[in-house]
């Protein structure tokens, strides 16, 4: 329906696309609801809600076990989920997508398996000082474990990589590097084909947390050639509770499994188990069925809609939201890279990050205040925290402009 409604020679017209997110028509202390926290989750398309509904009203079953049409639904269901994501990857094959909870168990489970197998005493692990903590906490977890050493790429002012300092920390001693695709605390896009072509150089295997870039780019796994990508479905339009982990074959065949249970199994003795295959071996117990449908409802969304045209949309987008903030008086951006995608942190004068989004939402403006999960990175910046406004494929310059004024009058109250 969607599919036809957004073809892809017609203009990007966001209005039909916020026809297709009930949510957005959502009035909060009666005014509509400008949802500008999109980094944080993103709202569900009417496809995605449909799908869960579906499932759960005439098919709910558990997978992988059964004989009987229902249960043989939701297994196909459930493994075309897992289709629909090799192709938005273009991963090789089926078996190099795993589905987790979300982007944080993706970079947990790679620490667990391929780190404590690969990583010992006196090791480096490179990281950058604009991770996520969920990309920060795993790693420093394992180097105290193991006696491994964190490196950490700095950042200028703004908000850019140190590319050279990265190439100097490379070593026979690097055992993984892991960095963020697109930072949900500044926005950068960090030059992560480079990154890996780099590491590679020492024979070094690079993790992306694409947390942040899957729903706002591209994204091809082979092209980028990454070993790990990781990304949460509730940040690409789908449910929560699933999200994936990419690994090239050769490196997941390798991996121990890090949970042990039902499903991840080829035979059990009290002797000895044999694991199953990928991508099982690594999916113990009943998995998000739901999350998996859902999933691949929200990718058949995107692909209707074309990822291309969204980010050409957002960035059209982004680029008037960086003109309309910057002009807010006494607004500090925070994250000024070259290569930015639509996220703006930013103080105004010296007003508390919690009292703008306060007043914001009175007048029915929801963006993020705080420290998005990345207090070093707010510490390199000098700041507490920061308001976080983060943009969608269906927000639009009204919005941007519902914003400005917002902040503008934050600052005239409070400044
Ligand atoms: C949101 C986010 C994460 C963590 O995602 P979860 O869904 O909470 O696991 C990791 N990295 C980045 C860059 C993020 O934006």
């Amino acid at each position: 329906m969607s599919d036809v409604k957004h073809a892809h020679n017609l203009a990007y017209d966001v209005e039909l696309i916020r026809a297709d997110f009930p949510l957005l028509h959502t009035s909060v202390h009666g005014k509509p609801l400008v949802y500008l926290d999109n980094a944080n989750t993103t709202q569900k398309p009417r496809k995605v809600i449909d799908a869960l509904m579906e499932y759960y009203t005439t098919y709910n079953s558990n997978i992988h076990r059964a004989s009987y049409s229902i249960a043989e639904r939701s297994t196909h269901e459930f493994e075309q989920g897992r289709a629909k994501v090799k192709g938005f990857l273009n991963a090789r094959g089926v078996e190099e997508i795993i589905f987790v909870r979300n982007a944080t168990e993706g970079i947990n489970l790679v620490a667990q398996s391929y780190g404590r197998t690969n990583v010992g005493e006196g090791d480096e692990i490179i990281i950058s000082a604009m991770e996520h903590h969920a990309n920060i906490v795993p790693w420093q977890m394992l180097c105290e474990e193991k006696g491994a050493v964190l490196k950490v790429i700095p950042v200028n002012d703004d908000g850019e990589l140190l590319m050279e300092e990265y190439e100097k920390m490379l070593s026979e001693r690097t055992k993984l590097v892991g960095i963020v695709h697109m930072s949900n605390a500044l926005g950068t896009v960090n030059p992560v084909e480079e990154i890996i072509r780099l590491a590679h150089a020492h024979g070094v295997p690079v993790l992306v947390d694409g947390a942040q870039s899957a729903y706002h780019k591209v994204i091809d796994v082979q092209k980028m050639d990454c070993d790990f990508f990781v990304f949460s479905g509730h940040k690409l339009y789908g449910p929560t509770g699933i999200g994936v982990l990419y690994g090239k074959r050769e490196l997941l065949e390798q991996m121990p499994p890090w949970m042990g249970g039902g499903d991840m199994i080829a035979s059990v003795t009290f002797e000895k188990t044999i694991y199953n295959e990928l991508p099982n071996k690594f999916e113990a117990g009943t998995p998000h069925i739901a999350g998996s449908i859902g999933l691949g409802a929200a990718i058949d969304y995107l692909n209707g809609v074309g990822m291309d045209r969204i980010a050409a949309y957002e960035h059209e987008l982004m680029e008037y939201g960086k003109q309309v903030l910057t002009a807010v008086p006494g607004l500090r951006m925070i994250g000024t890279a070259k290569e930015k995608a639509s996220v703006f942190s930013f103080v105004i004068k010296d007003i508390h990050a919690l009292d703008l989004g306060t007043l914001l939402d009175t007048q029915g403006i929801a963006i993020r205040t705080g420290q998005h999960c990345a207090h070093p990175v707010m510490k390199r910046f000098g700041v507490e925290a920061t308001g976080r406004a983060s943009l969608a494929c269906y927000n639009t310059k009204e919005e941007i402009d519902a914003l400005a004024r917002g902040l503008v009058r934050v600052s005239e109250i409070l400044g």
